[in-house]
Formats: structure tokens, sequence, C-alpha cells
């Protein structure tokens, strides 16, 4: 199998003021394409690190992928490291060079020297060009391996990614073609799932593998197979994929690796309606994953996050007499929520949640991770209680995923 060796380079990363978000993204990328994640790590701006690590890892891998360090400030060091290290010399790449006079034109400023040398690459590298940025990526060859340099901007490094590497790679080891199809469920434990799918799971031939892959009241089931081409590949996988989908019809959300804020938006664009919502314990969370999604402004007409008891009262008319006799973590509560909330924003559809996420106020009745979640319209509404089990940030994403996919059900 093809191994690759992942080097991120950034003082910032090794003190961890930035969150290495890079080596994780490509190691998905890669290993999605069937390449072996031998190794990430991380390393500072420092020369004789980099000179290290290119040995190592160039040892041990047959492709070896660098982030960061390529900027045009003294600490980046990267490239005339790498120049080193492959014995080329630097040389002006004409298309950079232009992209760079171009970026500092159209924002009116001068190009310094230093933003100038962005466009200076070894002579033995391929440069891989880059739409976002002024660094350039590096494709390097050695002994049969390839290394390749890229910014550390994760929007840059991505861009380069998709346009250049993965395809280069895929062309230079003549890898197979994988193919990938999700289902997403909800509503059924991971375990419960596989013992569903025992007969299943032991008919599949060796080139097509199942995933579980467990995501905030989400269950993923990725199935992937591999194969000389993409397109007889992808017909083996998709009579699997639809066995899959009729097996598990009934916690099926949607067969696509979508969020759920994207499959709720799909559900509502097709039926042309509108949704809103009233916020108490996820404090907007549900809000949040709606308008992440492009054109939500489609479906989405805005909501009320009513955190305390008068808020809700004096925004959404919740009875005083409601809040007193049940609490505010009740059905009753959550009803009154979601018809004052009706109300306000004249929305087609409404999702209002009260709970307590934790890690303090439960009591013995109402214990930390009780929910209630009303969805529905002015016609129909409908109520729900969830006990959840998790720290408060999980319970907050679980609660979201879980009101959010009431809704798509009606
Ligand atoms: P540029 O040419 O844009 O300066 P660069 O190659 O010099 O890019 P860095 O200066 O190392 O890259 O980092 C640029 C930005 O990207 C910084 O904000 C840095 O925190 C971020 N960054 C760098 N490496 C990573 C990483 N591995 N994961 C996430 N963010 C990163
Ligand atoms: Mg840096």
């Amino acid at each position: 199998k093809v191994t690759v060796s992942i080097i991120t380079i950034g003082d910032e990363l090794l003190i961890g003021q930035t969150i290495d978000t890079n080596s994780a993204w490509m190691a998905q990328q890669l290993n999605a394409m069937g390449i072996w994640v031998h190794r990430r790590v991380a390393i500072g701006d420092v020369k004789e690190a980099i000179l290290d690590a290119l040995d190592k890892e160039g040892a041990v891998s047959d492709i070896v992928l660098i982030t960061g360090g390529l900027g045009p400030t003294a600490d980046d060091i990267t490239k005339p490291t790498l120049c080193e290290y492959f014995g080329g010399t630097l040389v002006r790449d004409e298309i950079t060079y232009q992209q760079v006079m171009a970026f500092f034109e159209s924002r009116g400023l001068p190009a310094l020297k230093r933003n100038e040398d962005q466009a200076l690459v070894p002579d033995v590298a391929t440069v891989l060009h880059n739409t976002r940025g002024t660094a350039p990526g590096m494709w390097f060859e050695k002994d049969g391996k390839v290394y390749v340099s890229m910014p550390g901007v994760p929007l840059e490094m991505k861009g380069l990614m998709t346009d250049h590497v993965l395809p280069r790679l895929q062309e230079y080891f003549r890898l197979p073609a994988v193919v990938h199809q999700t289902l997403l469920t909800s509503g059924m434990g991971e375990s419960f799932v596989a013992e569903r799918l025992v007969h299943f799971e032991a008919a599949l031939p060796p080139h097509i593998k199942l995933a579980y892959l467990p995501s905030h009241g989400l269950l993923k089931l990725r199935l992937t197979a591999s194969g000389s081409d993409k397109i007889s590949t992808a017909a083996a996988l998709s009579i699997y994929f639809h066995q899959l989908k009729e097996i598990l019809a009934d916690i099926t959300v949607y067969d696509e690796d979508l969020t759920m804020g994207e499959v709720l938006g799909r559900t509502l664009h097709a039926k042309g309606r509108t949704v809103g919502t009233a916020e108490s314990c996820t404090g907007g969370y549900i809000a949040h994953s709606i308008t992440l999604v492009p054109g939500s402004s489609a479906w989405y007409k805005g909501g009320i996050v009513s955190y305390a008891n008068e808020i809700k009262s004096a925004l959404l008319d919740v009875k005083p007499n409601t809040l007193q006799a049940n609490g505010a973590v009740s059905e009753a509560v959550v009803r009154e929520m979601a018809r004052g909330a009706l109300e306000q924003l004249q929305t087609d559809y409404i999702i209002a949640v009260s709970g307590i996420m934790g890690p303090d106020g439960g009591t013995p009745e109402k214990p930390v991770g009780t929910v209630w979640i009303a969805v529905g319209s002015a016609k129909e509404l409908v109520t729900m209680k969830y006990q959840l089990r998790f720290d408060r940030l999980t319970n907050i994403q679980m609660t979201t995923t879980y009101a959010m996919n009431e809704l798509r059900k009606l």
C-alpha cells in the first residue's frame, strides 16, 4: 500500500496557540483515497527540525506532505530549507509573480521585496499554483517518492490539495478508484445497528468496507469500494448501498453525507416552507446550525433565544402559571414557546427546545440532560422528551440534531 507522512511546520502549532487542523483534514482526504496515513508530525520553524523530519519521513513513507512556513516573514524558512534539501536554486515563477503583483495592485499597496520573493521557487520543483493566496505549492520527486510543500493557511492548503495534490498523487501512484456512499441514521445505537447488519456485513465482498461513524446524535454508515475505475466501482457499490438503505429504512435520515442543517434545509426547500426557532437551553445553536448552510434565508426566518423565564413570558407569551406549575423544562412550556414563536415569527414550522445541559442544575425528577422538544406547525405540534448523558457542549449539539431531525420527519 501507498503510505504518507504529514509534517506540519510552525512554532504556533508546537506551543498550542494554533490547533493543527491541517493534518487532520489532509489525513481524512488521503485516507478516503486509500492512501495509508503512516505518521503525522508537528515541528517548529527550525531548519534542523525540518531537515531531520524530511529524512525520517522520507525513509518510511512514499509521500511526504508538508504545510506551513512559506510566508514572507523571517520565521518562514521552509522554502530555503527545501531548496537546500533537494539541491535546487531559487528562480522566479512568472505566473506566481504576476499573481503577487496583481494581488497588491488590487489592494492599492506596493509589493515589497519580501512579497516578490513569494514567487521564487526551487528550479527542481513543479509549481502548484495557488489561486487563494500568494505562496505556491511545490512538488518534489526524489528516489520514487513525492514531497509536497504547501502554505499553512487552511483555505489555501485545501485548495491546493483538491486542485493539484490529490489528483496528481492518484496518477503518480496509479491508485485504484475509491468511491464512498454515506447513509445518515438517527435513533438507534451503534451496537443495535451492528446487530441488524450482521448478515449484510458478512456478505460484503472484500473490496467493499463498512464504517460506523457516530457524530452528535447521528450515526453515519459509510460504504467504501475500491476498483479499477470510478464508474464500475460506483455501480458495484450502489447495489450494496441500496441494500443498506432498505435494511435501515426506519432510522434513515438522509442518503448523502450532509450536516443535519443541510438535510433540514433541503427538506424545507423542497416543500417551500419556512421555519423559525425558540431556543432556551441551546442558546442559538439551532439557529446557528441552520444558518451555516448557504441559501438558508430561503427557509429560515429567525429565532428567539429565550434563556430566562421572564424572556419566555415577555417575548413568547409563556404564561407565568405554566412556568410555575411545570418548571421551564417541561412539555407545557415548550408547547407555549412553540405557539408563541409561531405567532411572533409567522413561519410555517417551528422548533422549540428547553432542557438542562449540565453539568449542574439537575434534580432527582429532572436530572441533567433532560430536554423537551416541540416541533411542528400551528396545525400540528408534536413534543418529545430526551434524556441525554453527555457533557454540556455535546448535550447542546445532540439536542440540536434531534430537534432538527424531529422536524424533518414531519
Ligand atoms: P502564508 O504564505 O500565507 O504566510 P505560511 O505557509 O507561512 O502561509 P504560516 O505562516 O505557517 O503559513 O501559517 C499561516 C496561517 O495558517 C496562520 O494563521 C497559522 O496559524 C495557520 N496554520 C498554519 N499551520 C496550520 C495547521 N497545521 N493547522 C491549522 N492552521 C494552520
Ligand atoms: Mg509560520
